[in-house]
């Protein structure tokens, strides 16, 4: 893999953490006081967004962590290698999941496994 391939995945990453912790930052800066409360129906479905602002949380958390991740393998330059096999994983595959940590066969193998 060259630089420049390099840095375009870096920025991709780089890109969607951004993306992750801005929506994050959103949902803080939500204002709590001095806003109308709205009815009953107002109500049930602000809880049911709050429900699912969590869950979506949990799975950007573990997204995140992903990302940080292999920002972190960029640095001591064992981006873009399989942890299980140690090949280099295709182009195509950082591309659509520049977070991955396995080439596809590996991946397939273990969700074949559980
Ligand atoms: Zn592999």
């Amino acid at each position: 893999m060259n630089k420049s391939d390099l840095l375009r995945y870096k920025n991709l990453l780089l890109s969607k953490r951004q993306e992750l912790s801005t929506g994050k930052s959103l949902v803080d800066s939500i204002p709590t006081a001095g806003e109308p409360r709205g009815d009953p129906v107002d109500m049930a479905a602000s809880e049911t967004d709050a429900a699912m602002q969590i869950r979506l949380q949990q799975t950007d958390g573990k997204l995140l962590r992903a990302i940080e991740d292999a920002l972190m393998r960029m640095q001591h330059e064992k981006y873009g290698i399989c942890e299980e096999c140690g090949q280099p994983i295709s182009q195509v595959r950082l591309e659509a999941v520049p977070w991955t940590r396995r080439c596809r066969d590996c991946k397939e193998r273990q969700d074949s496994r559980s």
